[in-house]
């Protein structure tokens, strides 16, 4: 429990954001034993869903979240990617099969709203975190620890603070980070549709001139969908009435899925990237999205956060000393979040580019994947885990609760 003096919090760990990565890592510090404060202010509704693979399922049924979370998911057993390009350079059509890297699936796909509800219900019923429904409005770090003033008047003295609060983090600012940020000419809209056909497990992601439109399964008839335009069309898509926003669905699909139905709200979300210079300094460690922004291709976005979620409280668990706790931290998080940034972006602009030498390096890539088996089963695993170094132990499998995984499907 965090101590309190003269109106002022004293604790191990601050925690500052609510959204999923910030709920994770405030959860996952008091399960460790230690005290926290969580500066929490109302986070907006989210309309996205979130594909997250094994090693983040894992930890949430670890965490005892898992179980209220099933009945809103849907396994991801199949990935397929189709070229929509319509170029003269046009990539085969690939499919990846979870069982070929002996998966039950790659992913289970969910709205976001569950997850943050299950999260703040197992959060309210621990006795280690104070929650504050604050923001930070400073933050100032020193030699021993960082005093956070929240937005309602409390002062908070942490030991370590994990800035959670988002992309354009005021905690990141005040450990002295700073950040390479790039835009795409891009604009994600994303909502949720019913349709006629059963997506069998499949997500199918068009590769389109524009970016990706994706499909990814939830459960029963339903589907929610990603969709990369230029900010100018994005507009014009968002406003169309539900019959037209469907029928365009339904054309962008093909008509996979069969008749399609507009079955949730839509939201926008205009592309980005972020990479910071260090992953933690001065007694603060970047959590989620405060640390890395990737476009919505291959899931990796959330899955990431929570792998650092877990693994700065695996380095505040193994380091008692906080500021090798947090030079262990920044170490181990680099490679994993810059080789996921830097594929995702790389993937993304061959899409975008004109250049026939881009567009055919693409082709080929995909091409190579399609027909040799070894490159695939490394993509495969790549793609839904790094090694164990960049793995927090409570991600990893363990032989006996592997069987309440394949349950889970
Ligand atoms: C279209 C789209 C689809 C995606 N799909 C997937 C997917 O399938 N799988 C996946 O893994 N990832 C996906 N992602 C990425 C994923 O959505 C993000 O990684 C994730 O939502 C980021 O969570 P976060 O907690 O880091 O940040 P946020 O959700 O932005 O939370 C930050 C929080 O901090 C709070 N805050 C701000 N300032 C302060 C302050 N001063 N003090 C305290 N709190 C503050 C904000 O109110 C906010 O609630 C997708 C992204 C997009 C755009």
């Amino acid at each position: 429990m965090a101590k309190t003096r003269n109106k002022t919090l004293q604790c191990d760990l601050a925690v500052a954001g609510a959204g999923p990565a910030g709920l994770a890592t405030a959860l996952l510090a008091a399960r460790a034993g230690l005290p926290v404060v969580h500066a929490a202010p109302p986070a907006h509704p989210d309309h996205r869903t979130f594909a997250l693979m094994a090693g983040a399922v894992r930890m949430l049924q670890r965490i005892g979240a898992w179980d209220a979370l099933l009945p809103h998911s849907a396994p991801l057993k199949r990935l397929r990617i189709i070229d929509d390009t319509g170029r003269l350079l046009r990539a085969p059509t690939v499919e990846f099969d979870a069982a070929e890297i002996g998966l039950d699936a790659f992913a289970w796909n969910f709205p976001a709203a569950p997850l943050s509800d299950i999260l703040s219900q197992l959060i309210g019923d621990e006795g280690n975190i104070t929650t504050i429904q604050a923001a930070a409005s400073t933050c100032e770090p020193g030699a021993d620890g960082c005093r956070l003033d929240l937005d309602d008047g409390t002062v908070v003295e942490a030991g370590v603070v994990a800035a959670a609060d988002g992309r354009k983090s005021l905690c990141r600012d005040a450990a002295g980070i700073s950040v390479r940020t790039w835009n795409y000419p891009q604009v994600a809209i994303v909502t949720t549709i019913a349709h006629s056909r059963d997506h069998m497990d499949t997500s199918t992601e068009f590769h389109r001139t524009t970016g990706p439109f994706t499909l990814v399964p939830l459960p029963g008839k339903l589907s929610s969908i990603v969709m990369a335009e230029t900010a100018a069309r994005a507009r014009e898509i968002v406003e169309l009435a539900d019959a037209d926003f469907a029928a365009l669905i339904e054309q962008r699909s093909h008509r996979l899925l069969g008749r399609v139905s507009v079955a949730g709200p839509r939201g926008t979300f205009p592309l980005g990237g972020l990479l910071p210079e260090a992953f933690a300094r001065n007694r603060i460690a970047l959590i989620g999205e405060s640390g890395h922004v990737v476009p919505p291709i291959g899931a990796q976005g959330l899955n990431l956060g929570l792998r650092d979620a877990a693994m700065l409280v695996e380095c505040l668990e193994q380091y008692a000393d906080a500021a090798t706790a947090l030079s262990a931290y920044d170490r181990r998080r680099r490679g994993d979040v810059v080789s996921r940034s830097v594929a995702i972006d790389v993937l993304n602009r061959s899409l975008l580019s004109d250049l026939v030498p881009a567009q055919a390096l693409r082709a080929l890539g995909l091409f190579a994947l399609s027909r040799i088996e070894p490159l695939r089963r490394r993509v495969m695993s790549e793609g839904v885990a790094p090694s164990d170094t960049y793995l927090p132990a409570i991600m990893r499998p363990d032989p006996h609760e592997d069987a309440d995984l394949s349950l889970a499907v």
